[in-house]
């Protein structure tokens, strides 16, 4: 039987405040543990829980360059479990009245234009974190908890079940990430656990509308990871009902290092957390006027700067795309572009060779001055140099900051057209090979690209292809 594959995601992200979502303990990175928490994080008796302001802006600002509907009145709700990164033994989440209801992303799957819908989005904070002594959780004598998190301000996006394969959650992340990187709420770095996702999916026979049984997968820490846990759950539940059995709802740890989800736990459902209202915070109250004055002040979002620079600039879509994914490339670019007009060509070198370069030397697009990268555009176009000397230079600019100018004069590396200077070498290279001269002469073409080659080897890829050319014709005949 053949299947259609049905997946949703819920993802957390931090939001980058300074402060925790209740009190005013820090939200630095990589402390010693425990050394970041008071009372209220805690959840020590008598301590009473402030919602963070900050939090609630970004909340709202990823909300809107999602497209999610802002609730006028939202509420915090208690989510009762016991786990030992919980000390309060519940975490205040939202349930019934979350912040944002609905909301879409628009991307391309292999050339085919997707809506991925948005459930809801809502305000919680993070528990603390578990680390185990043994390599996963299942070969561990002992956990050490970190409360340092515990408090940490997180954004919960659910998407409706509109995924269908592993490719698209990822790219649908990817997407995700890029928008929210542009509207500043969250640095999105799933390495450091900013950026979390757990997975749902289940099968259905191709054609139906119904819902199957589904299982969640957790404890993916990268998005090839979730594309992967995906594919493995898919195959697994396609053997299953394949074979006439059906699947049992549960929750699943992917283990990356055995490339298998392996099933961790009945799914809970929500009645087990028995919700209530945060008897210790008020109803969260927006007024519009505020809504409005955030959503006035979104930065430029990835789907509108992409259309831009096609329009503006004149490029195609995949530059284009490449140029916003990036956004300090595409920043670069645009800087660059403000003095540099032929800005298809600036472009290409901007998302080939330069890119390229910063990855391989693990730099960052802003640490490459604009004014460098113009210069020897201009150099390369007016003839002063040749393009294999602009790369090098370019990897200068890259890895040392130098201006090309400078070098070509200091290490005389301009481009030679001048005749007494490329005579002898033209010379020298007909003379060591006279085969290839006898074969231009019987007509074949091969030979004379041959020999412009050796020219150029010889002079460091320095000396002018035409002159080259008219020289070599001129000698032979
Ligand atoms: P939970 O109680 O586990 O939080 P939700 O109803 O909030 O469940 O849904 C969580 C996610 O699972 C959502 O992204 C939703 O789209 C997705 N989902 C729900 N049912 C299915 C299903 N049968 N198959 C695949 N995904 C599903
Ligand atoms: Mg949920
Ligand atoms: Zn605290």
């Amino acid at each position: 039987m053949e299947f259609e594959t049905v997946i949703g995601l819920e993802i957390h992200l931090e939001l980058q405040t300074r402060s925790k979502l209740f009190c005013s303990c820090s939200t630095a990175f990589g402390r010693e543990p425990n050394t970041s928490c008071c009372p209220v994080c805690l959840g020590l008796p008598g301590s009473l829980p402030v919602l963070n302001r900050k939090a609630v802006e970004l909340a709202i600002i990823a909300a809107l360059s999602l497209q999610s509907e802002i609730q006028k009145e939202s509420r915090f709700d208690r989510k009762n479990y016991y786990y030992p990164d919980l000390p309060k033994a519940y975490q205040i989440s939202q349930y019934d009245r979350p912040l944002a209801l609905g909301g879409f992303i628009e991307m391309k799957n292999e050339g085919v234009k997707r809506k991925i819908n948005l459930e809801r989005i809502h305000i919680e904070e993070d528990p603390g974190k578990l680390m185990h002594s043994g390599e996963s959780i299942f070969d561990s004598d002992y956990s050490l908890v970190d409360y340092n998190r515990a408090g940490i301000p997180l954004l919960e996006i659910v998407t409706k079940p509109d995924l269908r394969s592993g490719r698209e959650a990822r790219l649908f992340l990817e997407e995700l990430r890029c928008i929210l990187l542009y509207s500043g709420s969250s640095d999105c770095r799933m390495e450091q656990g900013s950026l979390r996702c757990d997975a749902n999916i289940s099968l259905r026979p191709a054609g139906s509308k119904t819902l199957g049984t589904r299982t969640e997968v957790k404890n993916m820490n990268s998005f090839r990871a979730v594309e992967m846990a995906l594919d493995y759950e898919a195959g697994r539940q396609a053997a299953i009902l394949s074979a006439g059995g059906s699947i049992i709802q549960q929750t699943c740890h992917w283990d990356e290092g055995d490339r298998k989800a392996i099933p961790l736990r009945g799914k809970e459902g929500s009645s087990d957390y028995r919700y209530f209202p945060e008897p210790d915070l008020l109803p969260l109250i927006l007024k519009s006027d505020y809504i409005e004055t955030l959503a006035a002040s979104l930065p430029e979002l990835p789907s509108q700067r992409r259309i831009r620079l096609m329009e503006e600039y004149g490029l195609d879509p995949a530059d284009a795309a490449i140029l916003t994914e990036n956004r300090s490339l595409g920043d670069l670019f645009e800087v660059a572009a403000g003095e540099y007009k032929d800005y298809r060509n600036l472009a290409r070198w901007v998302r080939g060779d330069l890119l390229y370069l910063l990855k391989g030397n693990d730099r960052n697009p802003s640490e490459v001055a604009p004014s460098l990268l113009i210069e020897l555009l201009t150099m390369l176009d007016e003839g002063e140099i040749n393009r294999p000397v602009a790369k090098d230079l370019l990897a200068n600019i890259v890895k040392n900051g130098t201006n090309p100018r400078e070098l070509v004069q200091q290490k005389g590396l301009g481009r030679i057209a001048d005749r007494e200077k490329l005579q002898p070498v033209v010379e020298k290279v007909l003379a060591e090979n006279k085969d290839a001269v006898d074969s231009i002469k019987q007509g074949r073409k091969k030979a004379f690209a041959f020999l412009v080659g050796k020219v150029m080897a010889a002079t460091a890829g320095r000396a002018d292809p035409e002159k080259v050319q008219k020289l070599l014709r001129e000698l032979i005949n």
